[in-house]
């Protein structure tokens, strides 16, 4: 196994590590739900995009496998029926 040839000072360690700090994600509020959202994306809450609500086929994600879409079917029927409940 490979060694280091030299040894990193502790400033050296510092000045490398001064870039590697994450930062925190900027977010906007949804001006429909009030839900905090990201920036030119719609609302994953309630879809709200530039002055319309992207219908509900848009916001699923494309990365669901296709086995699973039963499920998911089952799932975004039984979100539909809360929200005609609390609507
Ligand atoms: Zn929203």
């Amino acid at each position: 196994m490979a060694t280091p040839t030299q040894r990193r000072t502790s400033s050296s360690r510092k000045r490398r590590a001064s870039h590697a700090a994450l930062s925190p994600i900027r977010t906007t509020t949804c001006p429909k739900c009030k839900k905090p959202k990201l920036p030119h994306h719609a609302c994953s809450f309630c879809g709200y995009h530039h002055k319309t609500t992207l219908p509900k086929k848009v916001r699923v994600k494309k990365s669901v496998k296709p086995g699973k879409d039963r499920e998911r079917k089952d799932r975004e029927k039984k979100e539909a029926k809360k929200q005609e409940k609390q609507v």
